[in-house]
């Protein structure tokens, strides 16, 4: 596992500063997640880390590795995005190996690695399903067993569960927080949703206007808001 540093990032769009001088350390193993309103400059900073934008200035490391300029697949992340979504054609043992296939891993290993990953988020008995005889629920568990079928170093997500309605979205916070704990992968998370955001990190960042408005725990958070 390696720690992910950003230093001093900057994006901007012509005249918008997405993100300013953002600066931040993630540790091997951290559940960080960022939160603040709608535009507030999430999904841009998670853009960068993933690879889909260039930053304007800064750095992005990744253990002694410089990645700031470096393609998207090189990364070894595993994401879950609105609009990353599961690919409708394929059965969901298919969406699974993705990942695994474009890595020319042994047919036996993928697999193994697939099952295994299905069986972590309890959906052993629907691997020959197409993604849409499963339920919304579902559906987002095989896109969390896609994201972390490769071994990723760090998982994104860029507000995965917004689309579930609240019940379905309180039991994929218990899961993800199980599955965070049994994967022990670094943890990336984006929500506006301060609730959530409380019951899931080790580490809340909040943003506001482009920059870091706050960063502590939730404890610490909830004693001063
Ligand atoms: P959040 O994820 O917190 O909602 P974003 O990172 O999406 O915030 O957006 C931050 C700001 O940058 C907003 O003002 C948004 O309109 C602007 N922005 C984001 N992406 C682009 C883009 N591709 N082109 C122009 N402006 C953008
Ligand atoms: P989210 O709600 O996940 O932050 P957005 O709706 O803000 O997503 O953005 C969706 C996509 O549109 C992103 O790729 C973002 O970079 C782009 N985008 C956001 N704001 C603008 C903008 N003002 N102009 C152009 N592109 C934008």
């Amino acid at each position: 596992a390696a720690r992910l540093e950003l230093t001093r990032l900057v994006k901007r769009y012509g005249e918008v500063e997405a993100v300013r001088e953002v600066s931040l350390t993630i540790d091997p193993g951290e559940f960080v997640t960022l939160l603040g309103p709608s535009g507030s400059g999430k999904s841009t900073t998670l853009a960068m880390i993933a690879g889909f934008e260039t930053p304007t200035s800064g750095t992005i490391t990744l253990g002694d590795r410089d990645i700031t300029t470096l393609s998207t697949h090189k990364r070894n992340l595993g994401m879950v995005f609105q609009g990353y979504a599961l690919f409708p054609h394929m059965t969901v043992f298919d969406n699974v190996a993705f990942p695994l296939a474009l890595r020319k891993i042994s047919k036996s290993d993928i697999r193994e690695r697939v099952t295994e990953a299905l069986a972590t988020v309890g959906l052993g008995q629907f691997a020959d399903r197409r993604p849409s005889a499963l339920s919304g629920g579902q559906q987002q568990r095989v896109a969390l067993a896609r994201a972390f079928v490769h071994r990723p170093k760090i998982l994104l997500m860029d507000e995965p569960l917004s689309a579930l309605d609240k019940s379905l979205r309180r039991q994929m916070q218990i899961e993800l927080r199980r599955l965070h704990q049994t994967l022990g992968t670094t943890v990336l998370f984006v929500t506006h949703d301060q609730e959530e955001a409380l019951s899931l990190s080790d580490r809340i960042v909040v943003m506001n206007e482009g920059a870091i408005a706050q960063i502590g725990s939730p404890t610490e958070m909830y004693e001063n808001p």
